[in-house]
């Protein structure tokens, strides 16, 4: 490497995964010197992280690639596209972006290192898949939050589900060893961290690879790690989550009482077209067993509308389970055809503006739900954990609930990474307002 220190900028689309992996990225070549910019126009390597899920993520990278090469006509730049477009486009990336320079799979993210250690100035592409567990670590990653961070336990999926490219992008499970796990989390109790969200896309299949030991067994010991005081976890697969890790979650007290559930849809049919495995009756007695061992326990989803063949029966049955559930927060999507996909090989025949309706409409009735089970919330007190400043807004600080609600309080000490108990006073659809009270 040369004496000046390479700066780098990471800009991540996507989900938890995709956040978690950055901060792995950025702690990866912090170990090679290069420091953090704040902007492109201050870096010699952008790193860009994409999500391939829906083809609006992709439509966005595309553009965001083409500010890039704009960029890169006005200085030496470097362009590392990672991640899950990474691996489904390959080679054909740099041919419909000629300024892309590296392309690396969720895989190959580590050989960043050496290409900014040799100051590679060839073309790379690396999308080979490894079956076994690699561990980076725990110690170099970057965290954006001081407070909640994110453990990665598992990656891949076997479901394949009949609209989701993931399988292709992250390929099967594979499970990180329990030692390892617990390994960081008690590095991360040492550094004063005080919530872990454990991560996978299918976190529920679970398994340790050296014992066997299920995911109730991981929550089990996560829980025992001193200075850890809550425990998360996504994503979970309601037809891998077993009567038993509700027990578990019921019987641990660390474990907060909440839970992201994807539905994705409330109609049978249109669930066995997603090859989901479950029936709306089955997922909503799961949401049942769930509430008589956890009155109160906040519930989220994942909504996709227009799936081939969806009707408007197919579509008010998904509103009557959102009506019925009353689901703390939704992600909801319009279906979009991903290539290699099951449903991507029938008619996408549900016309896009039936989509923008249906979508408009389901998150009009959920606004509806949370503003309504909000206002019920005002004058009660909760314990909240502070993750930090939520607005620019001097006294005004944000966080969560245990059952993931974002609460936003007036203080007049700074309370990032304590817990406090805030009263109350007023909402929004998306969040809840009130004053600290000890
Ligand atoms: S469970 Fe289904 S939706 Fe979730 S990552 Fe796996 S294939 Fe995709």
């Amino acid at each position: 490497m040369s004496e000046k220190k390479s700066r780098y900028f990471i800009r991540t689309f996507g989900c938890q995964m995709n956040e978690s992996d950055s901060e792995r990225i950025s702690g990866m070549l912090g170990q090679t010197g290069a420091v953090k910019a704040e902007r492109p126009e201050d870096a010699d390597l952008v790193i860009v992280n994409t999500c391939a899920v829906r083809e609006k993520s992709e439509a966005k990278l595309f553009s965001y690639l083409g500010r890039l090469a704009q960029l890169k006509k006005e200085k030496n730049l470097r362009i590392a596209v990672v991640g899950c477009v990474a691996q489904l486009r390959g080679w054909e990336l740099l041919e419909k972006k000629a300024a892309v320079d590296f392309v690396l799979g969720p895989d190959n993210t580590a050989e960043l290192i050496s290409l900014v250690q040799e100051e590679a100035a060839e073309k790379h592409v690396s999308t080979s898949w490894t079956k076994e567990w690699h561990e980076t670590s725990p110690g170099l990653i970057q965290r954006d939050s001081p407070v909640s961070a994110y453990v990665t336990v598992m990656e891949g999926c076997d479901n394949f589900c009949a609209y989701c490219v993931v399988p292709y992008t992250r390929g099967r499970e594979k499970y990180r060893p329990l030692r390892s796990i617990l390994g960081e989390v008690h590095d991360l109790a040492r550094k004063g961290y005080l919530e872990a969200q454990l991560l996978g896309q299918n976190v529920n299949s679970y398994q340790d690879p050296d014992s066997g030991k299920p995911f109730t067994e991981l929550l089990r010991a996560v829980a025992t790690v001193e200075g850890i005081e809550w425990i998360r976890f996504l994503t979970s697969h309601p037809k891998n989550f077993r009567p038993e890790i509700a027990e578990a979650m019921a019987g641990i007290r660390k474990v907060c009482r909440q839970l992201h559930l994807p539905l994705q849809s409330g109609s049978n049919a249109v669930l066995k077209r997603m090859k989901r495995g479950y029936t709306r009756e089955e997922y909503l007695n799961i949401i049942s067993r769930l509430r008589s061992l956890m009155p109160g326990i906040g519930l989220s989803t994942d909504i996709i509308v227009g799936l081939p063949g969806e009707t408007d029966q197919d579509f008010e049955e998904t509103v009557e389970v959102l009506r019925q559930v009353r689901f703390i927060n939704i992600f909801s999507f319009r279906y979009s055809p991903r290539p290699m996909t099951a449903a991507s090989r029938l008619e996408d025949s549900v016309p896009k503006v039936t989509k923008q309706r249906r979508l408009e409409e389901i998150q009009r009735v959920q606004k509806d739900i949370q503003l309504e089970d909000h206002r019920r919330l005002v004058g009660q007190t909760m314990r909240v954990l502070c993750l930090g400043h939520g607005q620019k807004t001097p006294h005004l600080f944000s966080g969560r609930n245990a059952g993931n609600q974002v609460v936003n309080f007036r203080s007049d000490e700074d309370s990032t990474g304590r817990f406090v108990e805030v009263r109350i006073t007023g909402f929004g659809p998306f969040s809840l307002l009130g004053e600290k009270t000890i």
